[in-house]
């Protein structure tokens, strides 16, 4: 855990005066320095700007004036969050320099409640691998061990926690980019319901999968951040319009009484090690009063399947808007095709130029209803699935990864091996559901290991009742 404090206190004290957010925030930048050239984090400190929102949150705490429920905290935010006037990269050439003239909802709901951001964090490239190697602003190491990958694709989010540069930070999650790198760095990383957090300002990866959550050190944490970024927002037509759920007061709740399922058919892939914590954790529910049940997921198998098909045929079409025109980098030429062809042969990257390509090949006429349309069919029957598992129980526990940080180079030349760190993460993408990785221990070497709870849509509340007996018991 960070030596510097955690949300909640951090809040506490510059909300009664104890610290002043001006110090808190000198502490993460001194951290900053003296790590930040090993572990590469962000693509931008925001230094000058994190000063400025510190000095006014001290200013309103000597007014006397409410500074929030975040006041003071120093937070990351993924560079695929738009930040007004502020670089947004999404870690891709093709939008060097791209300054959004507006604030994504998640963003602005935080800064409401005074937290200080701090800066912008390393991703894949459009948020589109595991490790952040994909990134063209070179890689983010792993803070608890640098010869590995923090995990993707919000990896520079999860180091920014892990190594106390920030108190908390934002990542985004179409597939596992929130949970496995919080797995990977030893964090809470928590994928909300599909609606519940506000796309509005996040650059668009794959729409239907696409959602914001949080990384914190503690589950509470990570129950406040989540209540602060949840709730209806106009501005995204997939929002749903319900305010944001109580989280932090059933922490307390226990377990007793709860159905904890256990995948009887689980894919396999999870290394021992892993498995291990997860036998564990479930020792640890049962313990605390929870009652095992076993479940089956038989589609599961099929879902990285479908989901590369459906994520790289909605990033193709999302993709497109980058022209040469619109945003970001232009490359000149003598004709308008040659235009857009240059800048997009050498604004995007290999990872994404593959997604694209593939995502075309699968909506493209003749193969739609062999490819797409067949993924779409897969990802109806993993919602059917989980909705009959959810029958018989109330939060699912699976590995939230299959191994532990790897190391750099070990998956780059085998995009499949890649693909394959998303495999318990992906389902719950495609079902719509909630889920969160809950650090339970550690493997091989000592690195990390992550338990991910599930829920059912909307089951924010049991799912971090859940975790929260998971860390009392770790
Ligand atoms: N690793 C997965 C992918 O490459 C998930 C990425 C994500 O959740 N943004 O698509």
């Amino acid at each position: 855990m960070s030596d510097f404090g955690t949300v909640a206190s951090i809040a506490a004290d510059v909300a009664s005066g104890r610290a002043s957010a001006r110090a808190i925030l000198e502490q993460h930048l001194v951290r900053i320095d003296t790590r930040e050239g090993e572990v590469h984090a962000f693509n931008l400190v925001m230094r000058e700007r994190a000063l400025e929102s510190a000095a006014e949150i001290d200013d309103r705490v000597k007014r006397g004036d409410n500074p929030g429920r975040l006041a003071g905290v120093p937070v990351a935010l993924k560079d695929n969050m738009c930040t007004r006037g502020v670089d947004t990269t999404c870690s891709s050439r093709i939008l060097e320099g791209w300054k959004p003239p507006y604030d994504a909802t998640a963003v602005k709901k935080l800064a409401a409640e005074g937290a200080v951001f701090i800066g912008k964090t390393n991703l894949d490239e459009f948020a589109m691998g595991s490790s952040t190697e994909n990134s063209a602003f070179g890689p983010t190491r792993n803070p608890l061990d640098t010869s590995r990958v923090p995990g993707g694709s919000s990896g520079g989010s999860a180091a920014a926690v892990a190594a106390g540069f920030a108190a908390g930070s934002l990542g985004s999650d179409t597939g596992g980019s929130i949970r496995q790198p919080a797995a990977l760095c030893g964090l809470v990383g928590v994928k909300p319901t599909y609606g519940l957090v506000s796309r509005y300002g996040l650059v668009a990866f794959a729409s239907s999968l696409d959602q914001i959550g949080p990384f914190t050190h503690t589950v509470e944490d990570a129950a406040i951040l989540t209540e602060v970024i949840a709730g209806h927002d106009p501005m995204d037509s997939t929002s749903i319009p319900q305010p944001a759920p109580d989280l932090v007061g059933v922490l307390g709740a226990g377990v007793k009484g709860l159905r904890i399922g256990r995948v009887a058919d689980l894919p396999k892939g999870a290394d021992p090690d892993v498995l291990a914590r997860l036998d564990a954790a479930f020792d640890a529910l049962a313990e605390a009063g929870a009652t095992i049940v076993d479940v089956r997921l038989p589609s599961l198998s099929f879902a990285l399947t479908a989901y590369y098909l459906i994520a790289p045929a909605e990033a193709s079409s999302n993709l497109a808007r980058y022209d040469g025109v619109r945003y970001g980098k232009r490359v000149a030429a003598g004709d308008i095709n040659t235009m857009y062809a240059d800048t997009r042969e050498s604004g995007f990257g290999d990872e994404v130029k593959r997604r694209i390509m593939l995502g075309t090949y699968a909506l493209s006429a003749g193969y739609y209803d062999a490819y797409y349309g067949k993924a779409l069919k897969v990802r109806r029957l993993i919602a059917d699935d989980f909705a009959r598992a959810y029958a018989d129980a109330d939060v699912i526990l699976t590995p939230t990864s299959p191994s532990v940080a790897f190391r750099f180079g070990s998956k780059t030349d085998d995009p499949l091996a890649m693909y394959l760190c998303d495999i318990f993460t992906i389902p719950t993408n495609l079902a719509g559901h909630p889920a969160m990785s809950v650090p339970f221990g550690t493997g091989q070497d000592g690195m990390p290991v992550g338990v991910q709870v599930l829920a059912p849509t909307l089951g924010e509340a049991t799912m971090f009742r859940a975790a929260a007996e998971l860390e009392r018991a770790v």
